[in-house]
């Protein structure tokens, strides 16, 4: 099914993130993890793509066994270190594999990095265009509430964003971040300046100090003050850390929820018991 539909006929939506293994033979692992994951019952689960393109096909993998345990998949695509040549081949093989819904990312810009030439695309929107070219898919994009860190200004950010979306982006899906208030600000803008798609918020379970420091470098996010003291008091304590994490980000949702926001995006980590405690916790509002 494609997302479009999903997001405009339910008016509240979870869904998970998943993302495929570095190695072939780590594959079922992958494969056993959304297994469990669509025992939850997401609305439909996303599988990142490896930055440079190179395991493509593991992509594919994971989307197709989501879809075997009847969820919808979206594959991620990046185009910066792809040539033309090699997103037409991947996106001609989603067709084939009957994946309806790709999320079209630019890719994070490698160190050292010199754009090649006319053979590469350089913008996300440019992606939207080839894959709109190719097929009819529900085509999504990402977003940034604290803004993305190479736009000049947040202005700059949203009207970019904008002209994502006249090119064919269905819905955003934001980076992670922890201050609702944060993301209430950049829906309100977004409204203002036009971008009238639905806009997914992204929330990262935090649920051990190691992904901490990684996940807030990553995501250019603020943090609260209430999440630090988490951090101080249980950052040494795995099973507190854990249980905490998963509550901040439940009452994130709720939070968000209360706040008219009702499309919700979980970066799992590929932790089903983190997936499953976090839907545990919002059953009734899910479905309510
Ligand atoms: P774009 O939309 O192209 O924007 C990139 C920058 O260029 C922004 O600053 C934007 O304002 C600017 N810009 C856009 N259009 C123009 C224009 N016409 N003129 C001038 N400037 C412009 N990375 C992966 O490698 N694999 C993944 O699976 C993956 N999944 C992600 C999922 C989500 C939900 C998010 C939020 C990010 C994900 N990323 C992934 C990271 C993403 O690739 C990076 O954040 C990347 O730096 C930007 O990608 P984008 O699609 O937002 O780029």
């Amino acid at each position: 099914m494609k997302i479009s539909e999903i997001l405009k006929n339910k008016e509240v939506t979870v869904s998970f993130e998943v993302f495929p293994p570095k190695q072939w033979d780590k594959i079922e692992n992958t494969k056993a993890t959304v297994r469990k994951m669509s025992k939850s019952n997401p609305d439909f689960m996303s599988v990142t793509y490896g930055a440079a393109g190179t395991r493509s096909g593991f992509t594919q993998e994971i989307a197709n066994e989501i879809k075997d345990n009847g969820i919808t998949p979206l594959s991620h695509l990046t185009c910066l270190t792809s040539t033309k040549e090699k997103i037409d081949r991947v996106v001609t093989e989603l067709k084939e594999n009957n994946i309806e819904n790709i999320l079209a990312l630019r890719g994070d810009i490698p160190e050292g990095f010199v754009f090649p030439d006319k053979q590469y695309f350089r913008y996300a929107y440019e992606l939207i265009n080839e894959i709109k070219r190719i097929g009819d898919f529900c085509i999504g994009g990402a977003c940034y509430p604290e803004m993305h860190p190479e736009s000049e200004s947040r202005e700059a950010d949203i009207n970019n964003l904008k002209f994502k979306v006249d090119c064919g982006a269905e819905f955003l899906t934001s980076q992670m971040f922890f201050d609702n208030e944060k993301f209430l600000e950049f829906k309100e803008l977004c409204i203002k300046k036009g971008v009238n798609v639905p806009l997914i918020a992204g929330i990262m379970p935090i649920t051990n100090a190691n992904q901490i420091k990684r996940s807030i470098e990553l995501s250019n996010s603020s943090v609260p003050k209430k999440f630090f003291k988490i951090m101080e008091r249980f950052g040494d304590d795995p099973k507190s850390m854990k249980q905490a994490g998963i509550v901040y980000a439940t009452e994130q949702i709720i939070d968000l929820m209360a706040n008219g926001v009702n499309n919700i995006h979980i970066y799992t980590m590929n932790k089903p018991e983190v997936s499953a405690q976090i839907m545990n916790g919002l059953s009734d509002i899910i479905n309510h």
